[in-house]
């Protein structure tokens, strides 16, 4: 038996980067798409186009003052969307839109019913906070899609769940004190990389306090290190019962990448996304949407987010 995955492609969502030499380039589409060919996946795969962000969309997380300043710097293409690692490169405004638009096409595919398991290589840009760019995030397409999904399809608790180094930030602080997102992410610890939060005493906030889970890892840490850490989230996402899972794949958490320093290989990607897949199938009716999140060493990039489409493919 193998799912029919729906994984998104196309120049639109291409285009979004921050061209050389910017860790985030706008090569890490093709060299994605360039191995996930080479895997063979034949049928298993439907490949889907994305549409732009309407600014209604985008205003479901970010602020209007904020939206409109992101399309202002756009059409000029210079200077910064944040202080200095988000530069404002003609067209970002559009290209930013799209991988939302992908994010939510991903989302309407799965609520309608004709995939469980939607996959969108160029998204997952969790830094971004409601009224600011940051860590090479515009928008920021995973809390948008939490938000839309209660909105237009009135789901009420939704899990994030992270494998990226770097915490989810800009998802974490804009849902700190909302009981029923439910957030779980492995990050390198917050004293050795950029954010340089999601510590474990970070919970949530009020109503909220203990329905988070933040779980620094050690620089350096390896395979072993990240299970013993991925039980931790698997009992905890089981333990909340979700509705719907949106999981941000980053494979900067693995050796190589030039800008993190822990040392996983892409089959933790594929783990934790098998596992996701059957929590999934036992709490919200299958339904999944993986984002690629950041990833800068380009072998990494191609092989764990293959690894997440193959393990969406053929988990039971
Ligand atoms: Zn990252």
């Amino acid at each position: 038996m193998s799912e029919t995955v729906l994984v998104y492609r196309g120049k639109e969502i291409a285009a979004y980067g921050f061209g050389d030499p910017h860790p985030f380039g706008t090569d890490r589409h093709d060299v994605f798409q360039a191995e996930l060919d080479a895997a063979g996946l034949g049928d298993s795969i439907d490949f889907g186009h994305p549409r732009p962000a309407r600014v209604d969309e985008l205003a479901l997380f970010h602020t209007a003052a904020y939206i409109d300043k992101v399309s202002r710097l756009s059409a000029e293409g210079r200077g910064w969307l944040d202080y200095g690692d988000t530069p404002a490169v003609k067209g970002i405004y559009e290209a930013a839109s799209n991988v939302v638009g992908a994010v939510l096409c991903a989302v309407d595919e799965v609520m309608h019913g004709n995939y469980k398991r939607s996959f969108i290589p160029i998204a997952g840009l969790h830094h971004a906070t409601r009224d600011r760019a940051s860590g090479f995030c515009v928008f920021n397409d995973c809390g948008i899609a939490a938000e839309y999904l209660r909105k237009s399809y009135g789901l009420k608790r939704i899990a994030y769940v992270d494998i990226d180094a770097h915490h989810g930030d800009g998802v974490f602080y804009a849902f700190e004190d909302d009981p029923d997102l439910i957030f779980a992410d492995i990050h390198e610890d917050g004293r050795y990389l950029y954010p340089g939060t999601g510590h474990a005493h970070e919970t949530g906030t009020g109503r909220a306090k203990g329905t988070k889970l933040n779980v620094p890892i050690a620089t350096g840490a390896d395979d072993a290190e990240f299970h013993r850490a991925w039980q931790r989230v698997e009992d905890y996402i089981d333990d909340q019962a979700p509705e719907f899972i949106i999981m941000q794949c980053g494979a900067d958490s693995l050796e190589g990448d030039p800008i993190t320093h822990l040392c996983w290989t892409e089959e933790a990607h594929a783990h934790a996304a098998a596992a996701l897949c059957r929590l999934a199938g036992k709490h919200c009716g299958g339904r999944i949407v993986g984002t690629g999140g950041g990833g800068y060493n380009r072998r990494n990039v191609a092989r764990a987010w293959t690894r997440v489409v193959q393990s969406f493919v053929e988990t039971e």
